[in-house]
């Protein structure tokens, strides 16, 4: 219909993911924009899923068990199905490695507009000063965040790969299921593609994305030695230690341990940043911990420009001081 959003939502071992309730909610207010319905497509999930998708005012179901692993050449076969069925508007995926795959191989068969590494998505007379045309309109974060580009998708139908964290996935969840449900037949595929076994990340030590308090450290701390210092602190504060890229890419840490856009998105009630410059890669993965401390000799690092206290000293000094003032209580 008219104004139609469709949301995929995306799964893994028989759980949805965060960020379908991320993308509910900002197809919701889309939908809302646009003057249409919110649909989810829910591709090999089940019955327990679809209910838990009650934010979309119908739920269209494609395979089941038997597709729960994810396939680009089916998965993809099963959304290009939803959308003939429903014609939508503006079709909202996640710019995850499943979602990728989805969202570019749906723009080029049925000839979409297609916006990756989306933040946010408008839609309505509000984009328009000229006036009565419902313009859809896409903001994109471009060279690892230093950019944002807003482009124009016209009318749709269009698609648009979002990241991860870029909406509240509270907005996304509903107390009850949808108000309609339905089924579609899982489109016969050519089977080049088979699914043969999911490849697990080996066990972390620690899962830092549920800790309520995280020592993340950076290059600042000079050798992989030092490492024990944050290791100390983290100790005293019951915290765990992460890092950025380059302390994993050095083998001072695990790669359990890395936050940022090739690592985990981590949202604790403190992260403490020490020596961390605060490029956007880094900054992708943890700008949304409830309070960011900064400790960095450089005054103009970027990551003072994230942090909601900051402290231009040595972070040698600090965790020296601090972890002794914690152990002295
Ligand atoms: C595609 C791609 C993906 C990436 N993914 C990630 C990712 O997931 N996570 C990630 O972190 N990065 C990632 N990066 C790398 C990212 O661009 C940065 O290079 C990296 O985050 C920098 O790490 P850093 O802040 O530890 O090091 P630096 O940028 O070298 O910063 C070190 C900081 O320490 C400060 N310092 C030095 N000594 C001290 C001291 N004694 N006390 C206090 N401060 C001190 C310096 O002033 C400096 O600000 C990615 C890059 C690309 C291109």
């Amino acid at each position: 219909m008219a104004g139609d959003v469709l949301v995929v939502a995306e799964h893994l071992r028989g759980e949805l993911d965060d960020v379908t309730f991320e993308l509910l909610g900002m197809g919701r207010e889309l939908a809302g924009q646009l003057g249409g319905s919110l649909i989810a497509a829910l591709i090999g999930g089940s019955g327990e899923m679809a209910d838990q998708l009650g934010a979309a005012d119908l739920v269209v179901s494609v395979g089941g068990a038997d597709m729960s692993d994810f396939n680009p050449e089916s998965h993809g076969a099963a959304l290009e199905a939803v959308v003939d069925a429903k014609s939508p508007r503006a079709v909202l995926v996640s710019y995850t490695s499943m979602g990728m795959d989805l969202a570019s191989t749906l723009a080029v068969k049925k000839g979409m507009a297609h916006a990756a590494f989306g933040t946010a998505v408008a839609g309505g007379e509000n984009v328009t000063p000229e006036g009565g045309k419902r313009n859809i309109t896409a903001t994109s974060q471009l060279y690892g965040g230093k950019m944002d580009v807003v482009s124009d998708l016209g009318d749709g139908p269009c698609v648009v790969s979002v990241l991860a964290g870029s909406a509240p996935a509270d907005a996304g969840r509903a107390d009850g299921p949808p108000a309609a449900k339905e089924s579609l037949p899982a489109p016969a595929t050519a089977g080049h593609v088979r699914f043969k076994r999911l490849i697990e990340p080996e066990a972390g030590d620690v899962d830092i994305t549920a800790q309520d308090v995280l020592v993340a450290i950076g290059r600042g701390i000079g050798s992989k030695d030092d490492v024990e210092v944050a290791e100390e602190l983290a100790e005293a504060l019951d915290a765990a230690v992460a890092g950025s890229r380059p302390l994993i890419d050095a083998g001072w840490l695990p790669k359990t341990r890395q936050v940022g856009k090739s690592g985990l998105k981590v949202s604790p009630k403190v992260y403490l940043a020490l020596g961390i410059s605060g490029a956007p890669e880094h900054i992708e993965g943890m700008k949304s911990a409830a309070t960011i401390i900064a400790v960095n000799t450089d005054e103009q690092a970027p990551i003072f420009n994230f942090a909601h206290y900051g402290m231009k000293e040595d972070l040698f000094d600090v965790c020296e001081e601090l972890t002794e003032a914690i152990e002295d209580r």
